[in-house]
């Protein structure tokens, strides 16, 4: 038996096969869960119903976390489809200008693309948690979402992302907090370089992904499967005893010295 089974899943952050977004959503499915997915703008809605049809799911909603009332209608429709609620909620998504993720961090900050980045990758989980608390209490509801190692440490063009990943991660800890009164968990997994849409904005990416197959002890990169099958796990009762935590999933890589 899956150890999902039964568990009912908002999947948002897909928007390509390579997604991780895909990586959970695949796990997740063959652990026997039931899911639905958001997508960011109605432009990509014909690309999301097929990928979801994969996953036997025709449960689709838009949502632009940048807009509170795409996040109420969302939670709104899916309530519709869900009345008893659901039980895990992943939140696989992020953004920064492209100008703010190529060179020196401090030639490229500017308000605007601190402002849009944390808006985006961090503010938008407590968003998100908010609005979905009411759907998701009283039923050991679990909350995921993705973070990346360049939130620790300075990471080459990473620049201000890093700094919205580390808000994000405070993030975590702080929503296990307000979650705990409700029985619910939240936690984040820090996955090492996937080549997917989000990570080609990020000029040298290739560079760092070689660099960090050469640097982790696996001597490897990471793949979605392994991603999906830890998101299923942390959102599993397997994992009932663990909440605000940042679990690395990259291959040893954050252990090392990087050189
Ligand atoms: P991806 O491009 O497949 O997914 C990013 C998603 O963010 C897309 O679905 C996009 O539509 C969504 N998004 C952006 N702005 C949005 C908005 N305003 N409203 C709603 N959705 C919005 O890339 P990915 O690599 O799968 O990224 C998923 C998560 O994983 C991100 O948080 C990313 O930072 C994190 N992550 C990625 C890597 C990597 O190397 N790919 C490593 C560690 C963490």
């Amino acid at each position: 038996m899956g150890i999902l089974k039964g568990k009912r899943v908002l999947i948002t952050g897909l928007i390509s096969n390579r997604s991780i977004a895909a990586g959970i959503a695949a796990a997740m499915h063959a652990e026997g869960a039931e899911l639905a997915f958001s997508y960011v703008n109605e432009r990509f809605r014909d690309r999301i119903l097929d990928l979801a049809k994969e996953w036997n799911s025709t449960h689709i909603f838009p949502c632009d976390v940048q807009n509170d009332e795409e996040i109420t209608s969302m939670f709104d429709a899916l309530g519709k489809t869900w009345p008893e609620g659901f039980d895990i909620l992943v939140h696989s998504i992020a953004y920064a200008p492209a100008d703010q993720l190529n060179g020196d961090y401090l030639t490229c900050i500017s308000r605007e693309g601190f402002r849009v980045a944390h808006e985006v990758s961090a503010y938008s989980l407590a968003a998100l948690a908010k609005t979905a608390l009411p759907w998701m209490k009283d039923r050991q509801g679990s909350l995921l979402t993705l973070t990346y190692l360049g939130a620790e440490r300075a990471i080459p063009n990473y620049n201000v992302m890093g700094l919205a990943k580390a808000s994000l991660e405070a993030n975590v800890r702080y929503l296990a907090v307000s979650l705990g009164q409700h029985g619910m968990r939240i936690n984040a997994i820090s996955a090492g370089p996937v080549k997917t849409l989000a990570a080609a904005g990020i000029a040298g990416f290739k560079e760092m992904l070689n660099e960090h197959k050469e640097h982790t002890p696996l001597k490897r990169n990471v793949t979605l499967e392994e991603i999906g099958h830890t998101a299923a796990f942390l959102c599993s009762s397997r994992a009932s005893g663990i909440t605000g935590q940042v679990v690395h999933v990259d291959a040893g890589y954050n252990i090392t010295s990087g050189i």
